[in-house]
């Protein structure tokens, strides 16, 4: 038995196969063909993060205009693990769709490429380690299935440039397959770790922002050449956050802390815990005092 992380690229109602990398798949899409565009005209597609890093850049602007513009949240889990998928127009279909195809197309995203084909991320109950295997949906839409070419899952990866894809995101599959396995044993994570997660995976300039920041260079142990190079290089720096997301969701220690930083933020949260409760002890006074005018006035 096993537990699948995989989001289909597009809503289906066909049941998925399960393949392996030296399976062979019927299929080709090419300029020309009747249903050009059709799976783009009914776009679902999951984003990972390194899908933002390319698509951010291709269109020159920063990861929360391009969350605000093109994005859509969704919870991955039961546990409010926070998802982003593209934005579509009202009848469905992708704002990156042209007539004459995808706009980005040399940077589309993981599950654009892997169309009608998908990576299937798993856990093996009772295993530490993922395994990896594929899916291909047949919607009744899509003709490339009728076309006269047959092609390994390994040579059609190839073809569509994924590897890259996956190998960069492959740390934040795991992560969140196991946050999905363990998730119940270790609690749900807090809001605190969840706008983390949001951050560290989907907006990467405002987390650039938050690891150069003070609080956090006296919190973390994380030298001025590491500084330097998350501040231009997004593929380093989301690669960070997948670290510091394994510290704040496992207790996992990828990044050293500075001496004293975790009893410094124990006092800070015990101050703020003594200013809320003195907050709430005013607020019971004076809803106290109110109560007793009105029983005097009655
Ligand atoms: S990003 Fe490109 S390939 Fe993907 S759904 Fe949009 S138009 Fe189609
Ligand atoms: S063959 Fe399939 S993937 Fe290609 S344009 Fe048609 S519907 Fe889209």
């Amino acid at each position: 038995m096993s537990e699948n992380t995989f989001e289909l690229p597009h809503n289906s109602p066909v049941e998925p196969t399960r393949l392996e990398l030296e399976d062979k798949i019927k299929f080709q899409c090419h300029k020309g063909i009747s249903c050009w565009n059709e799976c783009c005209a009914r776009a679902d597609v999951s984003l990972a993060p390194y899908d933002i890093i390319r698509m951010k850049n291709h269109l020159n602007i920063e990861s929360s205009e391009f969350l605000n513009t093109y994005t859509v949240p969704f919870e991955i889990d039961a546990h409010g693990i926070p998802g982003i998928k593209l934005r579509t127009t009202d009848d469905g279909a992708c704002l990156f769709m042209k007539e004459e195809g995808c706009s980005i197309y040399e940077d589309r995203p993981t599950a654009c490429r892997y169309y009608p084909s998908g990576l299937l991320s798993m856990r093996a109950l009772g295993k530490s380690e993922d395994e990896r295997h594929f899916l291909m949906v047949k919607e009744p839409h899509c003709k490339g299935h009728d076309e006269d070419r047959e092609i390994t899952i390994a040579d059609y990866r190839k073809e569509q440039v994924v590897e890259e894809f996956d190998e960069l995101n492959r740390d934040w599959y795991r992560i969140i397959l196991k946050k999905k396995s363990t998730g119940p044993t270790i609690g749900a994570p807090s809001d605190m770790s969840l706008q983390l997660f949001f951050m560290a995976s989907y907006d990467v300039d405002r987390f650039r922002r938050f690891v150069g920041s003070d609080s956090f260079k006296s919190m973390y142990q994380v030298t001025d050449e590491e500084f330097s190079k998350y501040a231009e290089d997004d593929i380093a720096l989301m690669q960070f956050g997948f670290a510091l997301m394994k510290q704040v969701l496992f207790g996992e220690l990828t990044i050293k802390e500075r001496d004293g930083a975790y009893d410094k933020r124990t006092e800070e949260r015990k101050d703020i815990l003594a200013y809320r409760k003195e907050v709430e002890i005013d607020k019971h006074n004076q809803k106290a005092e109110e109560a007793r005018k009105a029983a005097l006035d009655d």
